[in-house]
């Protein structure tokens, strides 16, 4: 087949809407792959993030291309079985393949994701105090390709020894087994720190690593190389902001998610009751370091929002994406937030035995009125996962 045409692959391609389909025609030979790759692509609509449902014996891909029988699903086999706790651009899920250890990244859009395993530390040191512990990641971003030369990963945690206690932060060197702590400077990390400063979120955003906080502050972690390349330490500052609203039309805060759009930086707040399946946003835009009267900086701020103005938003820990409805090419998509279960809610399931673990694998929709809990239910509703929450994989 791989003297086909140039003209005819690309008529092929065409035909092809998913991109999870334009793969596997690229994965037939090296010929097709080049042919694939090289040649003007097609206007096809742009691919948006797939929500991987995990259910008793496989995973469900839902795409908004092929509704919940994308072939994303099929590279998913070998992951079976493990705890995603999120995603990164080009195809790469996050996953702990022992639910509270082996934690790795693996790129599920390779022709064999098998052979693409980065594993990722299951440990934290602390140079200062000179001692290690065990870690269990939560959610995690990095700050280029797993497979570039030099990336540096972040990842939200808890130590074991700790379960119930606060998330904290780690770093590390893609490659490193080991993560690193925040060396203690006096702003409150070590193993406790202000409530108000526990990380809830996680984008890497202008060379820095942000953490979004309990507080709805930001956490700004920015890695320092030594000349050969290696993590040397992480430069730790906290930009403060203004208090926001903490409920809407009485259901609480649930989540929060940092996203970058337009240049900005935006807050997306959850609201509502899990066992209820009520769900409901509200979104601010950071203004910095506002100037007063008198010449004194304050704290920064969160502005509500109060239209998306033609942008769709996907919500989820570490992975979360705004999208240009008109860049998209998608026919009829209305500006909204796509959102899912989140593991956050339930931190400790992973550490149930088999038979008890479940994880909720039914709130995830779409939310399109500013003001109200109405959510529309697109992707399938279906039974807890003893394996893991849901989370969206980024194209
Ligand atoms: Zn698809």
């Amino acid at each position: 087949m791989g003297n086909l045409p140039r003209e005819l692959l690309c008529d092929v391609a065409s035909r092809l809407p998913c991109v999870a389909d334009r793969d596997d025609a690229a994965d037939v030979c090296r010929e097709w792959r080049a042919a694939l790759e090289t040649s003007p692509s097609p206007k096809l609509p742009r691919q948006l993030p797939w929500l991987l449902l995990p259910s008793a014996n496989s995973t469900l891909a839902c795409c908004l291309v092929c509704g919940t029988g994308c072939a994303i699903g099929h590279k998913l086999k070998g992951m079976d079985g493990a705890r995603y706790f999120g995603s990164y651009k080009g195809g790469w899920l996050f996953l702990a393949y022992d639910q509270f250890c082996s934690h790795a990244v693996v790129n599920v859009r390779a022709p064999h994701p098998e052979r693409t395993v980065l594993n990722l530390p299951n440990q934290v040191v602390c140079r200062q105090r000179q001692d290690c512990h065990d870690i269990v990641i939560l959610a995690a971003t990095l700050s280029s390709q797993p497979d570039d030369k030099i990336c540096i990963g972040a990842g939200i945690t808890l130590q074991w020894r700790f379960v119930v206690g606060q998330r904290q932060m780690a770093f590390w060197m893609m490659g490193c087994l080991s993560a690193i702590s925040l060396e203690d400077d006096g702003t409150g990390e070590g193993d406790q720190c202000d409530p108000l400063l526990e990380p809830e979120d996680v984008l890497y955003h202008e060379g820095a690593f942000r953490f979004l906080t309990n507080g709805g502050h930001i956490r700004i972690c920015t890695p320092l190389l030594t000349e050969g390349g290696d993590l040397e330490r992480i430069a730790h500052s906290v930009s403060f902001f203004n208090d926001v609203l903490v409920e809407m039309n009485g259901y609480p805060v649930i989540g929060r998610y940092l996203l970058s759009s337009r240049e900005s930086l935006l807050m997306v707040v959850r609201f509502g009751i899990q066992s209820e399946l009520k769900t409901g946003f509200r979104v601010y835009r950071a203004v910095h370091n506002l100037v007063s009267d008198d010449g004194a900086t304050n704290a920064s701020s969160w502005c509500e929002l109060h239209t998306l103005d033609n942008r769709i938003l996907y919500v989820g820990r570490g992975c979360s994406r705004s999208y240009e409805i008109e860049k998209l090419g998608h026919e009829g998509l209305e500006e909204g937030i796509y959102f899912s279960e989140d593991g956050f809610f339930n931190p400790t399931v992973m550490f149930f035995g088999a038979n008890d673990r479940k994880y909720p694998c039914i709130d995830n929709g779409l939310w399109t009125e500013f003001g109200t809990t109405n959510v529309q239910r697109c992707f399938p509703m279906q039974d807890p996962s003893k394996k893991s929450p849901p989370v969206w994989l980024l194209p």
